[in-house]
C-alpha cells in the first residue's frame, strides 16, 4: 500500500490502534505513515504514554513505556508481514491447484 494518508487520517487511527480496533490495512497505513513522519510518530507515543501511563500509576507498576510502544508497532510489522505472506501462499496454493488440474487432464487424455 502506498503511503498516502495525510496527517489529518492517521491522527484519526491512533486512539483506534491504541485500542487495538484496526484492521491490517489501517495499521499498515498508519506504521507507514509514522515511519515517514516524525510529528504523527510523536503524537502516538504521547497518547501511548497517556493513556498507559495512567492506568500504571493507578497500580504502581514501574514503567519502560517507550520500549512497549516500540515492542507493540514492532508486533504490529509482523502481524502486517504475516498477512502478506498469508495472500503470497494463497496465491501460490491456487496456481499449484491449477497446475495439478492441468497436469491430471492432460493424463486423462492420454490414457484415452
Ligand atoms: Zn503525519
Amino acid at each position: 500500500m502506498e503511503n498516502r494518508a495525510s496527517c489529518k487520517d492517521v491522527e484519526d487511527l491512533l486512539q483506534p490502534y491504541l485500542e487495538n480496533k484496526l484492521n491490517i490495512e489501517e495499521t499498515e497505513l498508519l506504521l507507514n505513515h509514522i515511519s515517514t513522519c516524525s510529528e504523527c510518530g510523536d503524537e502516538l507515543e504521547i497518547r501511548y504514554l497517556l493513556m498507559e501511563g495512567l492506568k500504571r500509576l493507578e497500580s504502581g507498576e514501574t514503567l519502560d513505556l517507550k520500549k512497549e510502544l516500540d515492542d507493540r508497532i514492532w508486533h504490529s510489522r509482523q502481524r502486517i508481514l504475516f498477512a502478506e505472506r498469508l495472500k503470497a501462499v494463497i496465491f501460490l496454493v491456487e496456481g499449484a491447484a491449477c497446475f495439478l488440474l492441468l497436469v491430471n487432464l492432460i493424463l486423462f487424455l492420454m490414457e484415452h
